[in-house]
């Protein structure tokens, strides 16, 4: 069966501002021996999965551009002994602008990668800074310009809205700045400051001040009507994508396909099975089993509509009663007419999914699925 295929590569030059994920600054050591236990992993997951036909890889972290080229040689290396890919297949690598080297990418295109994902995040030197980025936006352009030299022409910028002192205007040169470079796909996430991260403790002492919604709504609509006017479509919330070029490893998600994942803090999903690898760099590497759970069918078909609702196409009713044996109309049925009568959802063509105003009450509607 199909399955996608997640790598994770843990390690930062140091720690942004807001970082809450699964990334370690300075920890450089530790990459020799983190190689060897994902080729170890790799193999495991192969032999446990023999049925796995892999559609999509992605390489992400983390900063996998900081992984030494020879490294990152040896884990590709591994996931194509062990693994077969569909022909096709999508396979991206995140890079972060500053850490990208032509010997890096050469190893990347050797090995079958062909999308590239860039955290660009603001044009703006002062945007960086606070959000403690190490890059500059002259670093976005001299990456990009450096991949699509070597044949990368899928390629994705993240940018972030939401930001301390951030305005519409700035968000207008970044799109403007990010459009020049011919990008296939732009993600544009809200900054989210999460507990314990630096950016929080600057935030509650009063340090940086976040914008109110109605700032943070009108940058968005700034991106979803630019992107549109420039032939992008949006697919997802916070993602879009030129025709043809919406990132299939993360639609599969939305679509809660299966997926097998690798690394320190990875996340897989097989059956009825998911896992985490631990999220700390001493425990991954000292073998420490995953934390397993088994996911009850009730809990199965709430994630696809939660999952699929995050995307414009929202959820198929076919799919949905091949996944579960069950239709949508006897699971969600009576559940949906209010937020239907409301406007919120339209169910249309086999399909439910969010309207324009929908979208921004996603929480509230799934607390009503709930
Ligand atoms: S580059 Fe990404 S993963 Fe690394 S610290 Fe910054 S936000 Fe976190």
């Amino acid at each position: 069966m199909e399955a996608g295929l997640y790598i994770h590569i843990p390690f930062c030059k140091s720690k942004c501002a807001y970082c809450d994920f699964a990334s370690f600054a300075g920890a450089e050591d530790k990459m020799v021996p983190y190689a060897r236990a994902l080729q170890q992993e790799i193999r495991q997951k192969a032999a446990q999965y023999p049925d796995a036909l892999i559609s999509t890889l992605f390489i992400g972290g983390g900063t996998p551009s900081l992984f030494p080229a020879a490294l990152m040689d040896q884990v590709l290396q591994s996931v194509h002994e062990h693994f077969t890919f569909v022909p096709g297949a999508e396979c991206t690598c995140e890079c972060n602008p500053g850490t990208v080297t032509e010997e890096f990418l050469a190893v990347l295109k050797k090995h079958g990668i062909n999308r590239l994902s860039f955290g660009a995040q603001a044009s703006q030197e002062p945007l960086l800074q606070l959000l403690g980025r190490i890059h500059r936006w002259q670093d976005v352009e001299q990456s990009v310009n450096l991949a699509k030299q070597l044949g990368f022409h899928n390629i994705n910028l993240d940018l972030m809205l939401g930001l301390p002192g951030q305005t519409e205007a700035h968000v207008k040169e970044t799109l403007e700045k990010a459009l020049s470079l011919s990008p296939t796909h732009l993600s544009c996430y809200g900054l989210i400051v999460e507990e314990g991260t630096r950016m929080h403790s600057q935030v509650e002492k009063g340090l940086w001040q976040l914008p109110d919604e109605d700032t943070e709504r009108r940058q968005y609509d700034l991106c979803r009507h630019t992107l549109q006017r420039h032939g992008f479509m949006q697919y997802e919330i916070s993602n879009f994508a030129l025709p043809h070029f919406h990132c299939r490893h993360n639609m599969d998600c939305w679509q809660r396909k299966e997926y097998i994942g690798v690394g320190c803090a990875a996340c897989g999903f097989m059956g009825r099975k998911r896992w985490q690898n631990p999220p700390s760099l001493p425990a991954y590497l000292a073998g420490e089993a995953p934390q397993e759970e088994f996911i009850s069918p009730r809990d199965a078909m709430f994630e696809t509509m939660m999952l699929g609702l995050r995307t414009m196409d929202g959820v198929s009713e076919e799919a949905f009663f091949s996944m579960h044996g069950h239709s949508l109309e006897s699971v969600y049925g009576e559940k949906l007419q209010k937020p239907i009568r409301e406007g919120l959802v339209k169910r249309e063509n086999g399909r439910v999914f969010l309207t324009e105003a929908g979208l921004s009450l996603q929480n509230r509607i799934l607390v009503e699925l709930l």
